[in-house]
């Protein structure tokens, strides 16, 4: 699913192409799609507003309305929001389409039908953010980010991929980053958190940033159904080294990556490169 970089890449998209979009008309055509008012509700308050602005919250789109109301999408792992018409439906993949003025429409397709939204006041909105951890291009987890991992993360036992997956603890990091940079930062993504020494601490936020900013930098990863605003894919996929990468040589050595399920989710990894076990180095600040 659209993870930062996709997110930002449509979010910068639609900041420059509706902000001050007036929405003349919506259509609902998949009622599982708004959670939150009624459906009914959801096109009343949306038909007449104007789009006054975008901004991004971990993986949220949140479409900012001149009524003090955030359209809120969690656009899931077919999600794409087009100001182009969708060349080939089905039909059945539309699940939005908001009428604009000029005669434009925004499109919200899922072939999955996972993608969900909410019409939220700011109020609403804050209570559904609030639980959300660090912005990794935040100005504190930028400068800060190494130590705040260490200090929240290294009494736990869990494995680092699934603690870096958490939203809680970093925001929007998802499956396709998150084994690019547990690779970069040479962690086994069965890592216990607890046995992370400083020296893979500063390693492991330095990784975050570098992928992230280069995921942002080449307008996201499209692996399959990932698209902008205009219908284009990303460009990042042909920077990925590990994801997917399965049966290929390691980049960095003789080894080959490795596929394996860990904490429920695909992860790709390099048994030589990636550290399972902490190996020397600096002791490691072990709790418990
Ligand atoms: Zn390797």
């Amino acid at each position: 699913m659209p993870e930062l970089p996709e997110v930002e890449t449509i979010k910068e998209d639609l900041r420059e192409l509706v902000t001050g979009s007036l929405v003349v008309r919506v259509e609902v055509l998949d009622q599982a799609l708004v959670e939150q008012p009624s459906s009914e509700e959801f096109q009343r308050e949306l038909e007449g507003a104007r789009i006054s602005g975008a901004r991004r919250r971990a993986k949220h789109l949140i479409v900012e309305l001149d009524s003090g109301a955030s359209l809120v999408l969690q656009l899931k792992i077919g999600g794409q929001l087009l100001l182009v018409p969708p060349v080939e439906e089905p039909r059945t993949a539309l699940m939005l389409i908001l009428h604009l003025d000029g005669d434009r429409r925004l499109f919200l397709r899922d072939e999955t039908g996972f993608t969900r939204t909410r019409l939220l006041d700011a109020r609403e909105l804050e209570a559904r953010l609030s639980a959300i951890g660090p912005e990794p291009f935040g100005e504190e987890f930028r400068e800060n980010g190494a130590e705040y991992l260490r200090e929240r993360l290294s009494s736990r036992r869990a494995q680092i991929k699934s603690l870096l997956l958490d939203q809680k603890v970093v925001a929007g990091i998802g499956n396709i980053y998150v084994d690019e940079i547990l690779y970069d930062a040479r962690l086994h993504p069965r890592r216990k958190a607890n046995t992370i020494s400083n020296e893979e601490w500063k390693g492991l936020h330095a990784a975050i940033l570098e992928n992230l900013a280069a995921g942002v930098e080449h307008r996201g990863t499209t692996v399959r159904l990932y698209k902008d605003v205009l219908d284009r894919p990303g460009r990042h996929q042909d920077y990925l080294r590990i994801f997917e990468k399965h049966g290929k040589p390691c980049p960095d050595c003789e080894g080959v990556v490795v596929r394996e399920k860990i904490g429920g989710r695909s992860s790709h990894f390099c048994p030589s490169c990636q550290l399972e076990e902490w190996r020397g180095g600096e002791q490691p600040l072990t709790l418990g």
